[in-house]
């Protein structure tokens, strides 16, 4: 028996996936186009829950992560998610309108346009490092659009899911949206499922699982995964500036951040005065760490290990390692872990070849603006790229030579917070995007539509054929 057949426990219910998307999808089927009065107070429930229970989301994050610094937590969280279901809702009568098309001489007087539909029953599958927008964000857009929700919180946030499970049957009727809580094998039995669309967070790896999973039942797939985000600064770039940037970036959560600067590429004779900027830069926002409440833990043991084995393995490799512990504190017994510059890294290494997703940060020395984009596009296609040049004609050059789902030219990861702007990958980073219009199109059938008007000319296409096709379509061909 699969899993999708098998009962799931979900808080103290034993919750049954494919009966819960059977009632889901009756309940579309018997309102398939809620008006947007109807959309609009389900996104006021959820902005009402965010704002109203911010404390608990805060609390819960952070008795998950160990510690997670709750001013982090309510930038991240709390405000970057409300401020997209308010620009939703601003924005919600515009994106629901038909949009007529013009129409080509040989089908006049018809009329045309494109009508945005609701799908009907969206999965979501969402990651442990941004708990509540990563879930809550996908989950307004597919309400926006008109849609019900069967929603899969990551199990490495326990608290936090069990959190919004609850949150979420306070707020929604169970035929609006659903959560249903565990672990990779509820995932994949979730991702086996027939929506009419599912959209995924998390991994590269998992992702590809989960693609596979919805070509069975042709389910269309958005997947926002990660990669190795480079930042390269320019030797004309003051190296403070870049530094300061990229060392908030790569902290915030600790790195834990799908966008955060993976590694930075630099002219090689100016790497030893970045190595210097960024232990300034960091040593002047956390002068100590261990019981700092603005620095955030690794999610869990596992993770530390593995980024602690990073930094063995690149030793291993000939690396020089640079720990910032300002404090000089013991991380023994913490669940943080000091933020490390990692010089001289080479391609063997595991941290060049995997994501990082922590406070680790390579400085890969180039010899010129050629050689970092040569970098680039010999490896994955990024999330995200950063590039720290006030030369326009040079940005411009790079934006064209390089691939990347996104760009914050002179900063790192405020292409993400600006809702005006989609948000995704491009290839091994993701397919498909969110955020501003693109959000709500993800989530859309956009319905063709042609209306032929009473009197019209399709007589003229009809058999029998003669003359008047002809001259037709002489003139038409
Ligand atoms: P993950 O892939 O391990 O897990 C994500 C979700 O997938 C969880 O809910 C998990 O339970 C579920 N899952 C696990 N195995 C599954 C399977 N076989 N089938 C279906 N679902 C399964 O990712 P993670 O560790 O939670 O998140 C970290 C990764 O996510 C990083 O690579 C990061 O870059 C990426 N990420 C991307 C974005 C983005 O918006 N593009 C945002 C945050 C994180």
């Amino acid at each position: 028996m699969s899993l999708t057949q098998a009962k799931v426990a979900s808080g103290s219910d034993l919750v049954d996936p494919m009966a819960t998307l059977r009632s889901l999808r009756e309940a579309f089927r018997a309102a398939p186009f809620p008006d947007r009065q109807e959309r609009t107070r389900a996104l006021d429930r959820l902005l009402t829950l965010i704002l109203e229970r911010r404390d608990a989301i805060a609390d819960a994050i952070s008795d998950d992560f160990g510690h997670r610094s709750r001013h982090e937590s309510l930038v991240s969280e709390v405000y970057v998610t409300a401020a997209g279901i308010r620009y939703i809702k601003k924005h919600l009568r515009a994106w629901m309108a038909p949009e007529p098309r013009p129409v080509t001489l040989a089908l006049q007087p018809a009329r045309a346009r494109i009508v945005p539909q609701p799908l009907g029953v969206i999965g979501i599958i969402s990651p442990w490092n941004y708990p509540i927008q990563l879930a809550l964000l996908p989950l307004a857009y597919a309400l926006a659009a008109g849609n019900r929700v069967m929603l899969k919180p990551s199990e490495l946030t326990p608290g936090t899911s069990e959190l919004m499970r609850t949150l979420l049957a306070d707020a929604f009727h169970p035929d609006h949206v659903a959560v249903i809580t565990g672990g990779p094998e509820v995932g994949a039995a979730f991702s086996e499922l027939p929506f009419d669309h599912l959209f995924y967070t998390g991994s590269t790896r998992v992702g590809r699982l989960v693609m596979q999973a919805a070509a069975k039942n042709l389910t269309p797939v958005t997947l926002e995964l990660g990669g190795k985000s480079p930042a390269w600064i320019h030797p004309d770039y003051p190296t403070e500036k870049a530094a300061a940037s990229i060392a908030m970036g790569k902290l915030f959560n600790a790195g834990q951040t799908c966008v955060a600067p993976d590694y930075v590429l630099v002219r090689r004779d100016q790497a030893d005065a970045l190595e210097r900027a960024l232990v300034a830069s960091i040593e002047e926002m956390y002068p100590g760490l261990v019981d700092n409440p603005d620095y955030t833990s690794i999610i869990n043991d596992q993770h530390r290990e593995r980024l602690q084995g990073y930094l063995a393995d690149a030793e291993a490799h000939g690396a020089r390692l640079v720990t910032i512990n300002p404090a000089s504190e013991s991380f023994e017994a913490s669940t943080k872990l000091a933020p490390v510059l990692i010089r001289d890294p080479t391609e063997e290494m595991a941290v060049m070849q995997e994501e990082i997703f922590g406070p680790l940060l390579p400085i890969v020395a180039v010899d010129s603006v050629d050689a970092a984009a040569a970098y680039i596009n010999d490896h994955p296609r990024p999330l995200a790229m950063y590039v720290f040049d006030r030369d326009k004609a040079r940005v411009e050059g790079l934006l064209r030579h390089t691939h990347a789902g996104g760009v914050s030219v002179n900063d790192t990861m405020l292409h993400v917070a600006e809702e005006h702007l989609p948000f995704g990958g491009v290839g091994p980073s993701g397919m498909g995007a969110y955020h501003g219009r693109e959000g709500f199109d993800t989530f859309s059938h956009r319905k063709a539509v042609l209306h032929q008007p009473r009197l019209n000319s399709r007589f003229l296409l009809a058999p029998p054929y003669g003359r008047t096709i002809e001259r037709l379509l002489d003139l038409l061909i």
